[in-house]
């Protein structure tokens, strides 16, 4: 791919231009609502006097928030790929340096380029390093600086004529929650897509992607297996299925064979997990003070496990053999369909704070440690899952739609509401570890005895141990 000839190297380092980026909607899969609702705008772009005849604009700016490797740039290049159209890139992070008028500067050379080779596409990746709010806390320091360099993105955002010089700027975040909702109005990103997480469904789709340029014994064995290894990564991003292929990939041409089989896929998904995990399986090899906050958290997930069942997923075992940054409680899953409340909603974002909740009971705040760490952003990812995507709290049923320009200051709210529920999680989740502190230790002790533990001799715990009466939590 040819660099654009006029874009200067040494005048604008932080900008990558691409005539042509070569990806299409094909090279992202799973969520096909979201490529749907973007092939749209692609139609726009492409024929863009039809459209205006009638009236329809394309928006000005798309906004894409979500989870890091889940596929943002992809879609980015994606849309450039399909319309054909030169692809601007840059960072929220180079804008933002110590001296004064290099962030304004930066994005206005960033939209001179772009509007130059107009129709064009800007894509501003984590965007939310220069677009977070103003007055905030001046975390990461330049605020003064980072605040130009907002305001000049309003500025070539509102100074755009729609129909005349096309350009559409897409922007990416995981931090949705700390934008200016000044970007968010109305000719600005009024279009807000959820990269999510893909579903077991997604996953099969991502890995056919990966392994359409690898060999398998046969097509049905590739099936099998991409199923199978669908169904092993719960949580996973679309980046990390691609490494999981290039990994079987690797180890196949290792061992001098001619096809990635079942053997080399579970191995790669072993090392893939094994970026969080230390993959150690002896216990005899934990140091002890790790062994006790394990068994602390396993414990407490326990508990809590036992104090909001869930029917659709009876948890079955844990054990404190290997160190890993996710509770190592196994469930199983019922057959059957699952209809789950708001309530139930609820209750998983309770539960989703046991390791953090505990490990700070018990080790003090300061002296967290990181197999806690995953917990507070599972239980705030499962809290603007229930607030954005279920259409049950406040104003979600507008945003379910996708009509955020009925929400106004989208992010402001989402974060009020999501601290609302956050606020009350942490609360429930210590007052059910008091109030069942001497099943918690009784637990904890045989964990660190024996090394695991059984759904069974949990419950019976859970049942015969004295309560501790706390005061009400109210959500
Ligand atoms: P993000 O911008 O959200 O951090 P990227 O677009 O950089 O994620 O994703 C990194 C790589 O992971 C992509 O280039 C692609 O190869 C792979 N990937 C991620 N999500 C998907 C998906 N849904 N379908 C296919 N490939 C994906």
């Amino acid at each position: 791919r040819r660099a654009l000839g006029s874009l200067g190297k040494s005048r604008a380092k932080f900008i990558s231009a691409e005539e042509s980026t070569g990806i299409t909607f094909d090279d992202f899969a799973g969520q096909e609502y979201i490529k749907r609702e973007l092939q749209e705008i692609v139609r726009i772009l492409k024929n863009d006097e039809e459209f205006q005849d009638k009236g329809i604009y394309c928006p000005k700016g798309v906004l894409l928030h979500g989870p890091p490797g889940t596929g943002k740039t992809l879609l980015a290049k994606a849309i450039a790929g399909e319309a054909g159209l030169p692809f601007f890139a840059a960072n929220g992070t180079d804008f933002v340096e110590m001296f004064v008028g290099v962030a304004a500067s930066r994005v206005k050379d960033l939209f001179a380029s772009a509007r130059s080779f107009s129709p064009s596409i800007i894509f501003i990746d984590e965007i939310d390093a220069i677009g977070s709010k103003r007055g905030g806390p001046d975390i990461g320091g330049g605020g003064a600086e980072r605040e130009q360099g907002l305001l000049q993105i309003l500025t070539e955002m509102d100074g755009f004529k729609v129909s005349t010089s096309q350009v559409l700027v897409i922007g990416a975040t995981n931090r949705l929650d700390i934008l200016d909702p000044a970007l968010l109005r109305k000719g600005r990103f009024d279009k807000i897509i959820r990269v999510g997480l893909p579903s077991k469904d997604g996953r099969f789709a991502i890995l056919k992607v990966h392994a359409r340029n690898k060999f398998f014994r046969s097509e049905e064995e590739k099936e099998a297996l991409l199923q199978e290894i669908a169904e092993l990564t719960e949580d996973f991003t679309g980046a990390e299925l691609q490494n999981i292929l290039n990994e079987a990939g690797i180890l196949t041409a290792r061992k001098d064979l001619d096809h990635i089989g079942r053997e080399e896929l579970l191995e790669a998904l072993k090392r893939q997990k094994g970026t969080f995990e230390t993959g150690q399986e002896d216990s005899t090899e934990i140091p002890e003070e790790l062994k006790l906050r394990l068994a602390y958290r396993e414990s407490a997930v326990a508990v809590l496990a036992c104090y909001f069942p869930d029917p659709h997923c009876p948890f079955t075992e844990t054990d404190i053999n290997s160190i890993r940054s996710q509770p190592n409680m196994q469930y199983s899953k019922t057959p059957g369909k699952v209809f789950s409340r708001k309530s139930d909603y609820i209750n998983s974002i309770v539960r989703a704070c046991a390791p953090r909740v505990i490990e700070e009971e018990m080790f003090g705040v300061d002296n967290l440690c990181w197999i806690s760490a995953k917990a507070t952003i599972e239980a705030s990812r499962l809290a603007e899952f229930l607030i954005l995507q279920t259409g049950m709290t406040a104003f979600g049923k507008a945003y379910y739609r996708n009509q955020s320009d009925l929400v106004p200051n989208l992010a402001a709210k989402l974060e009020a509401l999501r601290d609302e529920y956050m606020r009350y999680a942490v609360e429930k989740c210590s007052a059910v570890l008091r109030e069942y502190h001497s099943a918690v230790e009784t637990i904890t002790d045989i964990l660190l005895e024996k090394g695991e533990i059984k759904a069974e001799e949990i419950w019976d715990i859970y049942k015969r141990a004295p309560r501790i009466p706390q005061p009400d939590v109210n959500p």
